[in-house]
């Protein structure tokens, strides 16, 4: 009670603040607008100073708890500069009530002993927080007089907008200085040797400014240096496609798909080179690098490259007296945002239906496979794309936070898990952006037992195995029906036991190294948890350590049995090479057990009776079915999920709709009748 009281008299003040100024605001006229008597606000605050200190160490509060928030969430030191900055001129802060109140304060600091207490350990928090963060990016000498410098920077260009009555800057335009001061001041500090963004080297980096490292996970061997893109690089890179599209948009659908389809055969010339590259950055086998990953972008582009000049509207006949059509309209600029399992593809998945919409695509890929996106943007470039349309930027979650916070984009189409895509969803909210979001899966693959058994465990190791099991659609719940499972087993052990793990180059092998040391953990740890659960492994369940793999984060193929719908095992997704076994008598049962599940991307049928396929299909709550068949995904198909699986659709068709908006046009063809 008597906290809300305190909180009500606070906010009551800042308004008095906002309203009447500082010599205005008196403790009686306060308590007049609170409703209470002026010994009530005395008893709380003891006098007008008292209060007013409370008030300032709400408003600084409010500020560092933003502040923490930020700094969490970031995950590199830049990041956390720029949590300091994103807090401290936030758009609250640029607020009238709350500015004038923060105009008042800084008008009494140094006459009102409290207030000034305040404002030391506001600024010491800022300081130290600073100083903090670029410790690790620049020399100590060197950070604490940065500190300083961007402290003083934060608090000028807050007090020239406040004292220009909010007309000389916005929240946005403010951060936008800061975070190109920062940028430029910290590329200054790291110039004699900043890492150049596509360096080959096998020596482990020391890491200067911001910048990151890809490995092979295969190895170990470092692959390549990159430098993460902030602010100000964003920026550049969104007024450069913001000009472009409109060229871009300007062509016919035809010259566009004209270049499509070049990206499309340059893609598939390189085809090797681009397999080889791919393989070295997410240790995938090359046996599927060399014909999915590359080719499945190729098909992409070249499917793109046909609907190109299709892409229209409608005509609608309103009458004698009018018509109406409508104009399928690019969005503007996209944001696409890559997930690591299929880094080529995913960046193909994403570009080519944007571009054949007239939009550009300013792409990010994760930083733990960042290569093959600068490949495409090179065949892209020879086929002929003009100047800005694609552009790559390089960087972590921050990077990606910025694009989905920046008011130039206009839509953002990410590929990951459901965290982000929450995160995402809820950072373009703010500016109402389209989202198109591919996230993650525990999908139900259903074996019935008139299926093909041979067929079935083929889908079922596709599903499970492929990729090292780092695929979203992957079918991980594998219910097999009781009359059939021994003989399942039988087979599934038999094929599984024959699987080659090694290195990924090496053609003949099967099963590749997991993307990285913080996965290998993650997939160990739920190994770990079902046996702890009680299900039985009847193969693999282990890290392989033998011959050249050491250095390497590879698993064997894992097989679960005895499992429960309740197990973590089963509910939870594990991106690695591990199948679960449940099995089941009843049709209904199994289609609600499939569809006990938050996640909504797949679902697969094995059975050879017609019409039970169909009707259970249908029941299945899932974006991506197959029947008799795990895992392909045709361009011409839509693939996408429900559920918390995510939203929206990528390939085929439907994709357009994703990347378009429509315009209405009523046209009049009489004369306008109106009743004045
Ligand atoms: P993450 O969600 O961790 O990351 C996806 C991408 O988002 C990365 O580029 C990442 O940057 C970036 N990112 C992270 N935080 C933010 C943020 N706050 N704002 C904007 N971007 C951000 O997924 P993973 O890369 O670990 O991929 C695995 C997940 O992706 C799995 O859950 C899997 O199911 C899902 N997936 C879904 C597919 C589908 O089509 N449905 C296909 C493939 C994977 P960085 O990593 O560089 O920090």
């Amino acid at each position: 009670m008597e906290e809300a009281r305190t909180r009500q008299l606070i906010e009551v003040t800042i308004d008095s603040l906002a309203e009447v100024g500082f010599v205005g605001s008196t403790l009686s006229q306060i308590a007049s607008r609170a409703g209470v008597s002026p010994g009530l606000v005395a008893h709380y605050f003891g006098d007008k100073d008292g209060l007013l200190e409370a008030t300032f160490r709400t408003l600084s509060r409010r500020i560092h708890e933003r502040m923490q928030v930020r700094s969490v969430a970031a995950r590199t030191p830049r990041g956390r500069i720029q949590a300091v900055i994103d807090a401290n001129l936030a758009s609250e802060e640029f607020d009238k009530r709350t500015g004038t109140a923060w105009l008042a304060f800084w008008g009494q600091v140094l006459h009102v002993h409290g207030l000034k207490r305040v404002q030391t350990a506001y600024q010491r928090r800022m300081l130290s927080n600073l100083v903090h963060a670029l410790k690790k990016l620049v020399a100590a000498s060197e950070a604490q007089s940065l500190a300083a410098m961007i402290a003083a920077m934060i608090d000028g260009v807050w007090l020239r907008a406040a004292l220009s009555d909010w007309q000389e800057a916005d929240s946005e335009s403010a951060r936008a200085l800061l975070t190109a001061f920062v940028s430029g001041r910290l590329k200054e500090s790291a110039q004699q040797d900043t890492v150049p963004a596509v360096t080959e080297s096998h020596t482990p980096p020391q890491r200067k400014s911001d910048s990151f490292t890809t490995i092979n996970p295969a190895t170990g061997e470092v692959l390549a240096h990159l430098e993460i893109a902030g602010s100000a690089v964003i920026d550049t890179a969104v007024a450069r496609a913001k000009a472009a599209q409109k060229k871009w948009a300007a062509m016919t659908g035809t010259e566009r798909g004209r270049i499509l389809r070049r990206a499309a055969d340059l893609l598939r010339a390189r085809n090797k080179e681009l397999a080889e590259l791919e393989t070295r950055d997410t240790g995938k086998p090359i046996q599927e690098t060399s014909v999915v990953d590359v080719i499945s972008g190729a098909d992409c582009l070249e499917y793109f490259a046909g609907v190109a000049p299709t892409i229209c509207g409608e005509h609608l006949d309103l009458g004698t007296q009018a018509f109406g059509y409508t104009r399928r309209e690019p969005l503007g600029v996209v944001a696409g945002i890559g997930a690591w399992n299929y880094p080529l593809q995913i960046a193909c998945w994403k570009t080519a239906p944007a571009l054949a919409c007239g939009n550009a695509m300013i792409f990010k890929p994760s930083d733990l496979t960042p290569l093959t996106a600068m490949r495409l943007r090179e065949v892209l470039d020879e086929a002929g794309l003009p100047d800005g349309v694609f552009q790559v930027v390089q960087g972590l979650g921050e990077t990606g936070r910025l694009l989905t916070q920046h008011p130039g984009i206009d839509k953002v189409s990410l590929t990951g898990s459901v965290p982000t895509g929450k995160a995402v969803m809820a950072a373009a909210a703010q500016s109402l952006k389209h989202v198109t979001l591919e996230l993650g899966g525990k999908s139900p693959l259903i074996v019935f037992d008139d299926a093909h058994i041979e067929n079935a465990v083929s889908g079922a190791m596709l599903g499970n195995f492929y990729s090292a099991g780092e695929v979203c659609s992957n079918g991980t719940r594998v219910f097999v029906h009781r009359a059939i499972k021994a003989r399942f087993v039988e087979r599934l052990l038999a094929r599984v036991s024959a699987m080659r793990i090694g290195d990924p180059l090496d053609p003949k092998t099967q099963v590749g190294s997991l993307i990285s040391q913080a996965h290998l953990d993650k997939v160990l740890g739920y190994i770990a948890r079902g046996r702890a659960d009680g299900a039985k492994v009847l193969i693999g369940g282990n890290r392989v350590t033998t011959s050249d793999l050491a250095n390497g984060f590879f698993v064997a193929p894992t097989v679960f049995d005895e499992c429960h719908d309740e197990m973590a095992i089963v509910r939870e997704e594990i991106f690695g090479p591990v199948m679960t076994l449940l099995d089941f008598q009843d049709e209904n049962q199994v289609v609600a057990r499939a569809n006990a599940t938050d996640f909504g991307l797949s679902a697969a049928v094995f059975t050879n009776d017609l019409t039970r396929a169909h009707r259970v299909i249908a029941r299945l709550e899932a974006g991506t079915c197959w029947i008799n068949h795990y895992n392909i995904t045709p361009i011409e198909l839509p693939f996408g999920g429900v559920k918390l699986s995510g939203l929206g659709r990528e390939n085929g068709r439907a994709a357009i709709e994703h990347y378009t908006q429509l315009k209405s046009v009523y046209v009049a063809m009489g004369d306008v009748d109106a009743p004045y």
